[in-house]
């Protein structure tokens, strides 16, 4: 259901982010990228909504090559993505809940239903009864869960999430683990980076690592090189 086919991004002034990546990803998969800073992970992950476009090779998710997407087919895509981005901050005058109910708004949800879901994707979330709050009140973890809420509104198919953990203690970063694990439970397709691999061990995710803008591991195809 997404499939990267020997994917190649370079930037303008022809820095080389990612460089003959391949792997596919199946429905209802955990999958956790790994790499250092710099390694091309936030690259990787803004190729599946096409916030950027490969330079070379296809991006295909769920069997629509979105390499060439016509910008205006682009808000239908990402209709079925869940995405936690480092970019998509919470909007700070408004309640949890109204950010949360944002996705839904805007795609012109009826307004008692928005509100439904909002609420439910809060208590999913571990937020219930905290909509009424103002985003600056809460706690990085729980400005945190409240992006993952706002991200699961849509009942999206696949979750995506860009350093989900950083900048959290230890605790709460497992606990937001914890979270991608519990929605991979429920049959949804997760993507996560981290620095922090060892963070989602527990739940035995299948491992990409990049480096350098090469994808150097795939836990799925190790020791098995004749699955190249
Ligand atoms: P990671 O998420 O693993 O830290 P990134 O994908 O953010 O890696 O970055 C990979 C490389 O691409 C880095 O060297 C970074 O400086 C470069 N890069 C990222 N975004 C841009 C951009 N918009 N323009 C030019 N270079 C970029
Ligand atoms: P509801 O019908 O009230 O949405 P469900 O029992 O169908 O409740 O869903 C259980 C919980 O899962 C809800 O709280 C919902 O917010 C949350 N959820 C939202 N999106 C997803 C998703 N893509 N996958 C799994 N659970 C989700």
């Amino acid at each position: 259901m997404i499939v990267f086919e020997d994917v190649a991004k370079r930037y303008a002034g022809g820095y080389s982010a990612l460089a003959g990546v391949s792997f596919e990803i199946r429905h209802g998969e955990l999958v956790v990228l790994s790499g250092h800073s710099g390694a091309g992970k936030s690259t990787l992950l803004k190729l599946i909504p096409v916030i950027e476009r490969p330079s070379a090779g296809r991006v295909l998710i769920n069997g629509q090559d979105v390499s060439h997407l016509p910008p205006a087919a682009i808000p239908y895509l990402r209709r079925n993505l869940g995405l936690v981005l480092q970019e998509n901050r919470l909007l700070f005058d408004r309640s949890v809940f109204d950010n949360v109910m944002l996705p839904l708004v805007i795609t012109g949800h009826p307004p008692g239903d928005a509100a439904k879901r909002a609420a439910a994707a809060l208590e999913r979330v571990g937020l219930d009864g905290r909509g009424k709050e103002m985003p600056a009140g809460l706690s990085g973890g729980e400005q945190q869960r409240v992006a993952i809420a706002r991200a699961i509104v849509n009942r999206p198919s696949i979750l995506i999430a860009d350093e989900p953990t950083a900048h959290l203690d230890p605790a709460y970063a497992a606990d937001i683990a914890l979270l991608f694990r519990s929605f991979n439970d429920a049959g949804v397709t997760v993507l996560v980076s981290t620095h922090d691999a060892g963070l989602f061990a527990a739940s035995r995710p299948r491992r990409l690592v990049l480096a350098k803008g090469l994808l150097a591991e795939d836990s799925s195809t190790a020791g098995h090189p004749a699955a190249e």
